[in-house]
């Protein structure tokens, strides 16, 4: 349990309720309560008194319930689908693929891996005083876990990570975004049907106030946000040495080489700069071109921004691209093209916020060129769908800027020559890079995730994905003792000189 002091702070919008907005309509779709320090003790509390019989259940016992909640996940797909769109303002398949399926596939790979993944590590070692001993690396469930996720994934971002935190034997507290609650109340709807027994995850709704007086209570902080947030809490958390996993913001980097297939890279670039209203963190937020191809990139990427269906999400094949969710993400947007625009940019598709006359948050589109790194639009976290483009000279141009940032969260490059496809890819700073692809890393759960520089510490998926939510304990078992060992108590001249001996020659014969 990690060490606390006992919180008096309460939320100043505690006994308040938040009004779940419909962002591409406008609409109030459900209230949801706002939670103060006093409600989330009360939860770990809960938390905690369940999670021992939870962990009893062993890793079958808990594949079992995570499994039904795979076929639960399939029997409700339009249900979850639905709740996502309608929080959200994505569009049928911006839920289906990067929320549903995503969350179809992590119940599954969690139920299967987590065993493996945590299964007891035997471990060797060189040293000749433990040569013999039994060394063995295990995992224990940390405890009570606190989840605080952001609004553009509530499947994949905010409930995503509490999959392998419960797989692994803890118990659970989410605290979702504000803007976007409903998703996660849902889904544990499914896993209490799923024989979940209460209180192993419970969710926490609530603002800001809300996650920091969770903070204050769990074993482990599992957060994806912005960088900013972000900082306050690994602050906070400091205050108890809770350990903290932070997912944050990137500003994700496209190199498009000479050599690529310019209709793959264009297509690409438009799907991952507007796929999910451009709200996705390793979305192509900035795209560097090799200028002989640059003028037949822009051309392809143009045609197929101009050709994309922006409106009202409804059912399959219906719009390309949805609603912002977010309603002050659609200001930043806006600031950031304006400002490209007054330093010279120039707008080639889109470059508007939705008219006064329709209700919800929109921004069109957009693509812009003559753009550098002046720009706020190069430098900074748009999350919105935009996407400049820049003319380089040369590969060297185009790595030296995409390292330009603060961020190192996810980067693509483009080539058909694979080898130097990858040798650019291995000098880019980020967490994780594709050659000719973007953004479907992410889906490989057997790839661990995670952001360089200012876009996060530790990762999720693969066996880091799981082990962060335990404690690593190591140990060491004698089995053939014998009473007395040549190094114990009394120090003898003759052994010390001997032992000296011997390590010179066994690790003192190499060159200098
Ligand atoms: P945010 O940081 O504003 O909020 C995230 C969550 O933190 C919300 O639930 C919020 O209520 C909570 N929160 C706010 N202040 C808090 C505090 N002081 N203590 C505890 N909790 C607090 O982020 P957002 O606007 O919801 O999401 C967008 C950001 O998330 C973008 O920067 C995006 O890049 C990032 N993101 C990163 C990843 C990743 O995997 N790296 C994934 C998705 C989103």
């Amino acid at each position: 349990m990690a060490v606390t002091e006992q919180t008096t702070e309460s939320s100043a919008h505690e006994s308040e309720q938040i009004a779940v907005e419909n962002p591409a309509t406008g609409e109030v779709i459900a209230h949801v309560p706002v939670l103060g320090g006093d409600e989330i003790a009360a939860m770990a509390a809960r938390g905690r008194a369940v999670q021992p019989a939870w962990n009893a259940l062993g890793f079958e016992g808990r594949a079992r319930v995570l499994k039904r909640m795979q076929k639960w996940m399939t029997d409700n797909a339009e249900r979850v689908i639905r709740v996502v769109m309608s929080e959200t303002g994505k569009a049928y398949e911006d839920a289906q693929l990067a929320d549903w399926s995503y969350g179809v596939a992590a119940f599954g790979f969690w139920a299967k891996n987590a065993e493996p993944y945590l299964a007891d590590e035997k471990v060797s070692t060189a040293s000749p005083f433990v040569k013999g001993k039994k060394l063995v690396l295990r995992y224990e469930p940390l405890g009570l876990i606190g989840v605080i996720g952001p609004w553009n994934y509530p499947v994949t971002n905010s409930f995503g990570d509490c999959i392998p935190a419960l797989a692994a034997g803890n118990s659970v507290i989410l605290k979702p975004s504000e803007i976007t609650p409903l998703t996660s109340q849902v889904l544990l709807e499914g896993l209490l049907e799923c024989g979940m027994p209460e209180g192993v995850l419970q969710v926490a709704t609530g603002y800001g106030e809300t996650g920091a007086a969770l903070v204050e209570q769990v074993d482990m902080i599992m957060f994806t946000g912005s960088t900013a947030t972000g900082k306050k809490i690994m602050a906070k958390a400091a205050e108890t040495l809770t350990p903290v996993s932070l997912e944050l913001g990137g500003k994700d980097p496209m190199i498009v080489l000479a050599d690529a297939d310019v209709d793959r890279a264009a297509n690409l670039a438009v799907m991952y700069g507007m796929f999910n209203g451009g709200q996705t963190c390793i979305s192509v937020e900035r795209v560097y071109v090799e200028e002989p191809i640059y003028d037949e990139f822009v051309a392809k990427v143009t045609e197929k921004a101009r050709s994309l269906r922006q409106g009202l999400p409804g059912d399959a094949g219906t719009i390309d691209v949805g609603s912002m969710t977010f309603p002050p993400q659609v200001d930043i947007v806006e600031r950031h093209v304006e400002d490209a625009k007054a330093k010279g940019a120039r707008v080639l598709v889109g470059g508007h916020r939705g008219g006064a006359d329709r209700p919800g948050n929109w921004f069109e589109p957009t693509v812009l060129v003559d753009v550098d790194h002046t720009m706020e639009c190069m430098t900074e976290e748009t999350f919105g769908p935009t996407l400049p483009i820049m003319k380089v000279a040369d590969a060297e141009e185009a790595i030296r800027l995409a390292n330009d940032s603060p961020y190192g969260l996810a980067a693509s490059v483009f080539s058909k020559d694979v080898a130097k496809g990858e040798a650019v890819a291995r000098r880019i700073q980020a967490g994780a890079v594709c050659v000719n692809d973007a953004l479907i890393n992410y889906l490989a759960l057997e790839l661990p995730m995670g952001g360089a520089k200012a876009s996060g510490m530790g990762t999720r998926h693969g066996k880091g994905g799981i082990r962060k939510f335990c404690q690593h304990q190591s140990i060491l078992v004698t089995r053939f003792a014998l009473k007395d060992e040549p190094q114990m108590y009394p120090y003898k001249p003759k052994i010390t000189k001997g032992l000296q001996k011997a390590i010179k020659f066994m690790y003192g014969r190499g060159k200098r």
